[in-house]
């Protein structure tokens, strides 16, 4: 067996374990970028809907909510995509947990309007991928949010810069409720290589926020004046 048969070996087999209809509708998709979704049911993913402009958090119009304007938070924009929910929910755990890997760039393709929507200092801005646990890398060569920001790097024609590390091990977030949350992620963070003055962080899934507020006031510390998150989902 030659090398690139040995490097598409895993993919054909993860193919076999994707569903072969639309999780959403039960329709045999036909010839779609977003296997194993359909276009139209792709397309028609619950988006993330009104929100405040600072925080991102719902709410029924685009204004700026209370809290931020007594606390203003270290960004100038947060934007999420996609409510982490029904089929949204399943896209991200088939990309995410079962290599459907043909649905990272229509899902970065999700972001690019909210990156194109952000605010005149931003709109140039490099992208930075909220950084992996490192040992969540061992033994796996590719990560959510480093996946998903060079797809949109790459469909916006912008920088890609990997300038958060994580530097201490933590639970995983997913076990703790939101204070303990907060708790757990301060200080896991450290900001490598020259910070420009204006950088974008990416993820892929928004709980509480506690992981963006931490990676962007990181930057923020290391320099970054004009600051943005962007994620693909969030929890409603
Ligand atoms: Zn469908
Ligand atoms: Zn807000």
């Amino acid at each position: 067996m030659n090398l690139s048969a040995l490097r598409a070996l895993p993919d054909a087999l993860l193919g076999h374990l994707l569903p072969t209809a639309c999780p959403s509708c039960g329709r045999e998709p036909d010839v779609t970028a977003c296997r194993p979704f359909c276009s139209e049911c792709f397309d028609g993913l619950d988006p993330w809907g009104p929100a405040c402009p600072l925080c991102g958090r719902r709410i029924p119009g685009d204004e700026v909510c209370g809290p931020c304007r007594l606390d203003p938070p270290p960004q100038a924009a947060m934007a999420h995509a996609l409510a982490y929910e029904g089929g949204a929910r399943e896209a991200l755990h088939l990309w995410k947990f079962r290599g459907a890997y043909t649905l990272t760039a229509p899902l970065a393709g999700k972001l690019l309007p909210l990156l194109n929507a952000l605010p005149e200092p931003l709109r140039k801005a490099p992208l930075v991928p909220v950084p992996p646990h490192p040992w969540r890398l061992f033994g796996k060569d590719y990560h959510p949010a480093t996946l998903l920001a060079r797809a949109l790097g790459e469909a916006a024609g912008r920088a890609v810069h990997p300038l958060l590390t994580k530097r201490t091990l933590h639970r995983p977030q997913s076990a703790l409720d939101r204070a303990a949350r907060l708790r757990n992620i301060r200080g896991t963070f450290a900001a490598r290589g020259a910070v420009p003055g204006a950088v974008i962080v990416v993820d892929d899934v928004c709980t509480t926020g506690a992981t963006l507020r931490e990676a962007l006031t990181v930057l923020r510390r290391a320099g970054a004046r004009d600051l943005a998150a962007v994620t693909l989902a969030r929890t409603p």
